[in-house]
Formats: structure tokens, C-alpha cells, sequence
């Protein structure tokens, strides 16, 4: 059932069957003229029924609905374009938008795994990857945009609120959230999460995806807000504090990974991923599911990245795979 937040604010729950994520939180701003939904849900009939049923019982006007996308993720965009109808505006921030245009294809993906190849993962994994992975197969299907793009700044208007858009890459090349000005609510997309923390990954297209996030948070840090609107789970607490948790978690990340790498230089990506240490309900790390290993070896990417990029590690190719080094503190 949708949960009426405030009036013409609704949440519509929408369940990802089998993800630690649990649900994507879409928007509904219901307006007299047209109403803006954001955010959509998985390409599946998990979770298209959910959202039909709970479009139906709001009553609202398939015709005159756009659509928003946070970020590209397939859990955000994959129903994006059965929901939209003629005549309809499916909004996305420029990047994204435009790398929308390539992520889904097989070339993308094949890309981004021999990346991964290069750092640890056997072609046994990759296969497997190839056919399950819900990133890759629960993308919008036949995906031909007709996107109107949006920039940091720009303005739009639904249910009588003024919603400004910032650019908030990290997550993604091209996340975005969106600010009602008159009424201080934050759609945040992933960029903040409260049960979770927003996985950070390494991009094609974003050299420093950490420290990018890092930027983006302090960007949306001091907003004054009155409501939060995460795209998974609930909210607990306030917007400047969880901020600064999420700094503290990435700063104990970084810490972790420094140490992980000092203690056995040497190691690729997947194989300083394995020592880490993970908040997922498994007792080591053969045990991970695959597509999780997946995320935690992005993950550990970004991080690696990040250090790499600020003289603090150092990597070398040897043998096809990426090995990391500590770089030795300079003797003053
Ligand atoms: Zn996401």
C-alpha cells in the first residue's frame, strides 16, 4: 500500500525480492496538472505489480505522470520505460543520462569485467556473473531514451513545489538529488541511505568515484531540510550527522584498506576485498554470493583508487593482474 507522507507526497514500496537493498522507496508528488514520480523500480514483474497496484490506487493520471530517475542503477530505472506514456517527460541528470546510452550494452559489460579479470576474478566467476547479475539483466530492456536532461541548478515544477536539482556523483557518474525549496524535503536518491551506507564503486567514466562522493556529501551536508526521502529503507536522524557517519565510515574504509595492503603487499583487488572486513550475513568470504563479491571488490576499488590517486599506495600489472603496494613513508 502507498503511505500518504504529506499531502500530495507519496511513497510507494517497492519490494527487491532476494537484494540486501530489501525495497526502493519511489516518490509520488501528485499535482493538479501533472504529477512526478520518481525513481521506478527493478525490470521485473516483482516489482512492476507492486508499483501498478499502488499507481492504481492513488488514482493518479498515467497520462499526465513523468518520471525522474535518481541515478542510472537498474533498480532506479529498469521499469522507467514501460511506466512512461506518450507524451510523457522521463527526466535524468545529463551524465547519467548519457551513459545510459552505453551501460547496458554488451560491450559495456564486457569491459567492465575484464576489468574486473584484471583484478582477481577467475573467468569461472565472470561467466556466471554474465547471466545473473542483476545489474546487468535487470536493466531497462530495449532501453531507446528520449530523456530530457537535466543540469545541476535547473528547476522543476510539480504539486505547486519548486525542486531544484543538484548534481551529486559519486554513487554514480551522474547522481542526482532533488530539493523542494518551499518545503525543505530531500529526495536523495543513494546518495544518502540511513541502514545502509551507499556502495562506491569504481566507474569507467569517474577516475575518483570516493572521492567525488566525498565532495558530494559535504555539498548537500548544511541543506536545511525538513524531510528525507532515501530511495531504500527509512530514515533515522538527521541529515548533517549522517553525513559525518558516512565520512567516518569511509575514513575507517580507507584505514582498513591501508592496513590490509601493508600487511601483505602484493595483493590484487579481489584478493585485499577478501581481508576486509563486510557487514553481510555470511561467515567468510568463499561464502559471499557472487554478484556480492562483485560490489565488495568495486568497492574496494574506490578506495584503492582514492589512495593511489593521493600518493598513499601504489600499483603496479604484473602477469595481466593490478598488485597493490604501500608507498613507504618518506625518512625526515
Ligand atoms: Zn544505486
Amino acid at each position: 500500500m502507498a503511505e500518504k507522507i504529506t499531502e500530495n507526497l507519496w511513497r510507494l514500496d517497492i519490494p527487491l525480492v532476494g537484494n540486501p537493498l530489501k525495497n526502493l522507496n519511489s516518490y509520488l508528488i501528485l499535482g493538479e496538472d501533472r504529477s512526478l514520480l520518481i525513481d521506478t523500480g527493478f525490470r521485473r514483474q516483482s516489482c512492476l505489480e507492486p508499483m501498478e497496484a499502488q499507481l492504481a490506487e492513488l488514482g493518479v493520471d498515467r497520462d499526465r505522470m513523468d518520471i525522474l530517475l535518481t541515478h542510472l542503477h537498474s533498480d532506479h530505472t529498469g521499469l522507467a520505460p514501460t511506466l512512461l506514456r506518450p507524451g510523457c517527460r522521463m527526466f535524468i541528470g545529463r551524465i547519467d543520462g548519457r551513459l545510459l546510452d552505453y551501460t547496458p550494452s554488451d560491450e559495456y559489460w564486457q569491459r567492465d569485467y575484464v576489468m574486473y579479470m584484471a583484478n582477481g576474478f577467475s573467468r569461472e566467476e565472470i561467466e556466471h556473473l554474465w547471466d545473473t547479475n542483476p545489474a546487468q539483466i535487470a536493466a531497462p530492456d530495449n532501453w531507446k531514451p528520449e530523456f530530457t536532461l537535466l543540469n545541476d541548478g535547473d528547476i522543476l515544477r510539480y504539486g505547486g513545489h519548486r525542486l531544484r536539482v543538484i548534481f551529486t556523483p559519486g554513487h554514480t557518474p551522474g547522481h542526482i538529488c532533488l530539493y523542494a525549496e518551499d518545503r525543505r524535503w530531500l529526495f536523495s536518491g543513494d546518495h544518502v541511505l540511513f541502514h545502509i551506507s551507499p556502495n562506491i564503486c569504481r566507474w569507467m567514466f569517474m577516475p575518483d568515484a570516493l572521492g567525488s562522493y566525498l565532495e558530494s556529501l559535504d555539498k548537500i551536508r548544511d541543506l536545511d531540510t525538513e524531510l528525507l526521502l532515501p530511495a531504500h529503507r527509512a530514515v533515522t536522524g538527521v541529515l548533517s550527522v549522517r553525513v559525518d557517519e558516512l565520512k567516518a565510515h569511509h575514513a575507517r574504509r580507507l584505514a582498513n584498506t591501508l592496513q590490509v595492503t601493508g600487511d601483505e603487499p602484493g595483493m590484487n583487488a579481489y584478493q585485499i576485498a577478501a581481508r576486509m572486513s563486510w557487514k553481510i550475513r555470511s561467515r567468510n568470504w568463499e561464502e559471499f554470493p557472487l554478484t556480492q563479491k562483485y560490489f565488495a571488490v568495486g568497492e574496494t576499488l574506490a578506495h584503492l583508487d582514492y589512495l593511489v590517486l593521493r600518493g598513499r599506495l601504489r600499483v603496479r600489472k604484473s602477469n595481466g593482474l593490478y598488485l597493490y603496494y604501500p608507498v613507504e613513508k618518506p625518512i625526515l
